[in-house]
């Protein structure tokens, strides 16, 4: 039911104000690095309430002039892909530039469901441009001033079509599997279908040092090897095939930030900016730890960040070939991990040495597992029934007097596994109930290494 819009649109068109208004609070900076400040996770959006995700792009395309057009086409094609609406932005007191058109035409080619946004509409300035995008061909535009909250009700009627409805179909046909036990939990949990033909993304990230590019040259190295920028694309592959076990993957290309980091002299600093590009770029994402320093503050900050942008995550201890007491480091990060980490609980920690290759296949095999998680699908039959019994035994507090009811859940996604639960009242439901439900879910339906989403509707 709820579903991603992604905000696309050339710089200072107001994708920035529009996400600031559709999220209603102040976003978390990944960082305060100067230069990397407007990096941006998902929101969750609401207008009215339509609650959906919303992804911006804004920011990203100041990253790197030198590649500006390749970057922001990366940053834009992975962020359509994503989503199941853009909201195209243009600005309606510029009317239709170059650059806006050039973005119309890659939204064109990708075919994927376009809301035509005219933003700065406010006053009269902006008529024109309002009438002049009719002629980018995506329909009428929606005129909205994001910056004075104008035009908001129009942009909810522009969405309300994503909103997916209730999954009737799904949970009709949960409804007639009735002998399904609830305790057997693995035999009903159904994976979304994987193609295994589909190549998996993965990027590598960790701080400077921690090992990277060896592993990633010992991976591309050997006979394993399949490279080179895919047909008739060069300047602007961002990922290098690679095929393990007959599955196909797709790395991230660290290849041009190494090259950019030698000119630099090694980047002592972490990028956020490119942690984020390719955490964005990646289904799953392998930390990589010195395991000799692990756990510092910006290993943790990176595996935060993986979470709010939902991916999947592995931990490789890199360097283990370093380590005296392996038991007792395992045992010492294990911990660690469990402590530090709660958003992943389960995270596979894999030791691994980058240098020799040895913990690659464990590696491999640990990442296929999140893999899965990630794109697992609970059930709604199974899903309220755990509701069920966990209300039972625990239920919801009472807030002012009147206990809040839950009723319903469902999980409408997966890619991370995406929960919805109808709530007498929504907002009077503490946070920490939340996470005693998301707790039991992560438990109950073993699912591990992966960032949870729970939203919570209000219905009777
Ligand atoms: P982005 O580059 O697309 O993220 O654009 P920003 O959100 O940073 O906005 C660019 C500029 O446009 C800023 O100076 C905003 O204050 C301004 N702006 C954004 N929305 C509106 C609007 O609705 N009306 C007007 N007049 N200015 C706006
Ligand atoms: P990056 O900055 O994360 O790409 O790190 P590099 O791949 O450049 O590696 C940083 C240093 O760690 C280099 O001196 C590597 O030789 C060394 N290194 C990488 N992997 C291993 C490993 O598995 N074992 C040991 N002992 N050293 C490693």
């Amino acid at each position: 039911m709820s579903f991603t819009a992604a905000i696309i649109g050339r710089p200072n068109v107001g994708k920035s104000t529009l996400f600031n208004r559709l999220v209603g609070s102040k976003i978390a900076l990944v960082d305060d690095t100067p230069g990397v400040t407007r990096d941006r996770r998902p929101g969750e959006a609401k207008i009215g309430d339509l609650y959906f995700t919303v992804i911006d792009t804004a920011g990203l395309e100041e990253a790197d002039p030198a590649s500006l057009q390749g970057r922001m086409r990366a940053q834009t094609e992975a962020a359509i892909a994503e989503a199941d609406v853009s909201l195209f932005v243009i600005d309606a007191r510029v009317g239709v530039t170059p650059v806006d058109e050039h973005f119309a035409e890659l939204l064109r080619r990708v075919g994927k469901p376009v809301v035509l946004v005219a933003n700065k509409a406010e006053g009269k300035v902006g008529e024109a441009g309002v009438l002049e995008a009719y002629g980018l061909g995506f329909g009428e535009p929606v005129a909205i001033s994001a910056e004075h909250g104008e035009g908001m009700a129009d942009l909810f009627a522009a969405l309300l079509p994503f909103e997916r409805p209730e999954e009737e179909e799904e949970a009709a046909e949960d409804e007639e599997s009735d002998e399904i036990i609830f305790v057997e939990g693995e035999e009903e949990i159904a994976e979304e279908p994987i193609d295994p033909a589909k190549p998996i993304k993965v990027a590598v990230v960790g701080r400077p040092n921690a090992g990277k590019s060896t592993l990633i040259n010992t991976m591309l190295g050997e006979d394993r090897l399949l490279t080179g920028p895919e047909a008739g694309i060069t300047r602007d592959s961002i990922s290098v095939d690679w095929i393990w076990r007959d599955r196909p993957f797709k790395l991230f290309d660290t290849a041009g930030l190494r090259k950019k980091a030698r000119v630099e002299t090694k980047l002592e600093k972490l990028s956020v900016g490119d942690t984020l590009r390719a955490v964005r770029f990646a289904e799953v994402v392998v930390l990589m730890l010195d395991a000799t320093m692990p756990f510092e503050k910006q290993d943790l900050q990176i595996a935060d960040l993986v979470a709010r942008e939902g991916r999947a995550l592995v931990i490789a201890l890199n360097k283990w070939d370093l380590i005296e007491d392996r038991q007792k480091t395992m045992a010492d990060l294990r911990e660690m991990a469990e402590r530090l980490l709660p958003q992943v609980r389960g995270v596979p920690l894999v030791p691994i040495s980058g240098l020799t290759g040895s913990g690659i296949d464990r590696l491999m095999g640990d990442l296929l597992k999140v893999y899965g998680t990630w794109n697992r699908r609970v059930p709604t039959a199974a899903l309220n029934r755990w509701l069920a019994a966990t209300l039972e035994h625990h239920p919801p507090p009472a807030v002012s007097g009147r206990r809040v009811k839950l009723r319903y859940m469902t999980q409408p996604k997966s890619r991370p596994p995406t929960f919805v639960a109808f709530c007498s009242r929504p907002e009077a439901l503490p946070e920490a109930y939340t996470r005693y439900l998301l707790n039991g879910l992560r438990e109950s339906f073993g699912l591990t290494a992966v960032p949870l989403r729970l939203t919570l509707r209000k219905g009777e």
